[in-house]
């Protein structure tokens, strides 16, 4: 298995976890680009959001139902962005789908 974050499912790389439960996994991001950056990931291994089709697009609902959960439960009241990074140029840099919540600060719009 060569997938860094299939290595995060397995336990054979630490993370910081926040929420693990058998569809998916969130864990503090190793480079926060925000004071309160983490990554949503489904521990099914689809590589990015291009991947996304109707036999496991249900996974996408369920992790933006668990980032909506995590904000309360973080007190991000003030916002949060979702990211989707996909592919080369849209700055995909781990091939496996994530979705990172950033907050914290105000973030600019539109990214760079
Ligand atoms: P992306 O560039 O959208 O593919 O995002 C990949 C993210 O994974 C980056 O923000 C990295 O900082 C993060 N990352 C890479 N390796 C690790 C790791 N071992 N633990 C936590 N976050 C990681």
């Amino acid at each position: 298995m060569s997938c860094i974050f299939c290595k995060i499912i397995a336990g054979e790389i630490p993370a910081n976890k926040i929420y693990e439960d058998e569809k998916v996994l969130a864990f503090y991001d190793i480079d926060a680009k925000a004071p309160v950056h983490f990554l949503i990931i489904p521990k099914e291994h689809i590589t990015s959001a291009a991947e996304i089709t109707p036999a496991n697009s249900s996974i996408v609902a369920y992790i933006f139902e668990l980032a909506a959960k995590l904000a309360k439960e973080l007190k991000l009241e003030n916002g949060f962005r979702i990211v989707n990074n996909c592919g080369v140029e849209g700055g995909q840099t781990v091939e496996h789908l994530h979705f990172h919540v950033l907050a914290g600060r105000l973030l600019a719009w539109p990214p760079g």
